[in-house]
């Protein structure tokens, strides 16, 4: 029995709340609030046939942390969970600050323009002080730990795939495998195919930004960045065989370093095909990735944004993507000493995730985690006061609502390694 209030209406959203539909027994109430509010009231027609949940729609601007406040004062849920865009993750917290209200998201804070110069000072002193440079860091959203605290309320960061159920890898592993994890490599394979020469598999801005920065990992107790794509690796990944990797720079490899302090070396690598990364390049190269406004005629336009407006919407990948993705983690370690080596992954087909929700395997593997982040909290199996990693809690309920909620996991004690 509860009620929740979704924000976005996007390609993870419309996954999360087709998951909240079909545990209506958990989300009685539901209240899908986004900018396009036409988008939110389709989704509820389609959903509200085949469901108990009660569904009621609103229009919300999530930049604007007075609309954010009324619309939670008057809506009155148990938790917000927020599948806008990274930019409004501070916005959100704070309406939830404000109304004592629980969160919950995906993905941590980045903002829409990296020129402000208020926000580019403190980027640059941490780039000199972390040693990473990514546009995106948890520093902004742990420093709410003490006001969410004293509100008496719960803030859960990074309830997705990645992160979030790789995180929760990782407490499984070291709960139930490991005396001593030393080094994670957490593996994200997308062998789907949609046919176009060029298209990103969630919101493309997002996506761009986070591929085409400096690669980092984290080894001995820093930082090591590197060159974009300079360290490639090939793996043959069950059910979708030998695929390239590249190392790049993820946000749950900062808050494993933070929390599991025993780690090693913690490294990210995804697939990318070359045909996505000469399109990158090229777009990077032309200035199309810029994320600062350029003024043509009077108008201020952000390129990348323009960008995104050209390229296919992740949202309708759905019907044409085809092949499965294998996204996980292969943790080295130590079990009554002796050395163990484990994998955990889950393989998502992106045809059946189309057949039972309308949307491709990306967008589904992030919106069941969402769902189910969801569930841990407004359901009290993970609580407490302050704002959390997925990693920080008892990782069994949300292990267990994987293999429930599609997206089934499997351990190989004897898998293949990454050089
Ligand atoms: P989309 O672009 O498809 O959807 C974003 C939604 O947010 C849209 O409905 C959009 O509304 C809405 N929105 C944007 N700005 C505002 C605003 N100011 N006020 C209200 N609503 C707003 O994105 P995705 O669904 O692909 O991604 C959603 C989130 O999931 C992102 O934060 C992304 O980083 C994260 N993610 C996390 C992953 C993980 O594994 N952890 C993996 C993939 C994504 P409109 O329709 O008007 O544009």
């Amino acid at each position: 029995m509860s009620r929740l209030l979704i924000i976005g209406c996007g390609g993870v959203a419309q996954v999360a709340i087709t998951k909240c539909c079909q545990n209506s027994e958990v989300f009685t109430e539901i209240c899908i609030a986004s900018r396009t509010v036409s988008k939110c009231e389709a989704l509820k027609e389609k959903l509200e046939k085949n469901t108990t949940t009660k569904i009621t729609t609103a229009k919300v601007d999530a930049d604007n942390v007075d609309e954010l406040v009324a619309l939670i004062e008057s809506y009155k849920p148990e938790a917000v969970l927020n599948l806008a865009l990274p930019y409004q993750d501070l916005t959100i917290m704070d309406a939830c600050l404000k109304t004592k209200v629980n969160y919950i998201d995906t993905a941590n804070y980045e903002p829409e323009d990296t020129e402000d110069p208020e926000w580019k000072a403190i980027y640059e002193k941490r780039c000199k002080e972390a040693g990473f440079s990514a546009y995106f860091d948890y520093s902004w959203q742990w420093a709410y730990q003490d006001r969410f605290k004293e509100a008496n309320i719960l803030g859960l960061l990074g309830t997705g795939f990645d992160p979030g159920v790789t995180s929760v890898f990782t407490a499984y592993a070291k709960k139930h495998y490991f005396d001593t994890i030393e080094s994670v490599d957490i593996l994200d394979c997308n062998g789907g195919d949609h046919g176009y020469p060029f298209a990103t598999n969630f919101n493309p801005e997002i996506n761009l930004r986070e591929v085409s920065a400096p690669g980092s990992y984290w080894e001995d107790g820093h930082w090591v960045e590197i060159p974009a794509m300079s360290i490639k690796r090939e793996y043959d990944f069950p059910e979708v065989g030998m695929k390239d990797m590249y190392l790049l720079h993820h946000e749950e490899i900062e808050s494993l370093a933070k929390n599991y302090p025993e780690i090693k070396r913690i490294r990210f690598f995804m697939t990318f095909g070359q045909s996505y990364l000469t399109h990158m390049k090229c777009l990077e190269n032309v200035g199309m990735l810029r994320t600062d406004p350029v003024n043509i005629n009077g108008v201020d336009i952000v390129p990348i944004q323009f960008l995104k407006e050209l390229l296919p919407d992740p949202a309708t990948l759905g019907p044409r993507t085809v092949g499965k993705t294998n996204i996980g983690c292969i943790f080295k370690g130590k079990k009554d000493g002796k050395d163990k080596t484990i994998y955990i992954y889950n393989v998502c087909d992106h045809q059946e995730c189309y057949k039972e929700v309308g949307s491709q395997a990306i967008s589904y593997t992030t919106g069941v985690p969402a769902m189910i982040g969801a569930m841990m909290v407004v359901t009290g199996k993970w609580n407490g006061t302050g704002v959390f990693n997925v990693e920080e809690f008892d990782p069994d309920p949300y292990m267990e609502a994987l293999n429930k909620w599609g997206l089934p996991w499997v351990v190989d004690e004897n898998p293949a390694i990454v050089e």
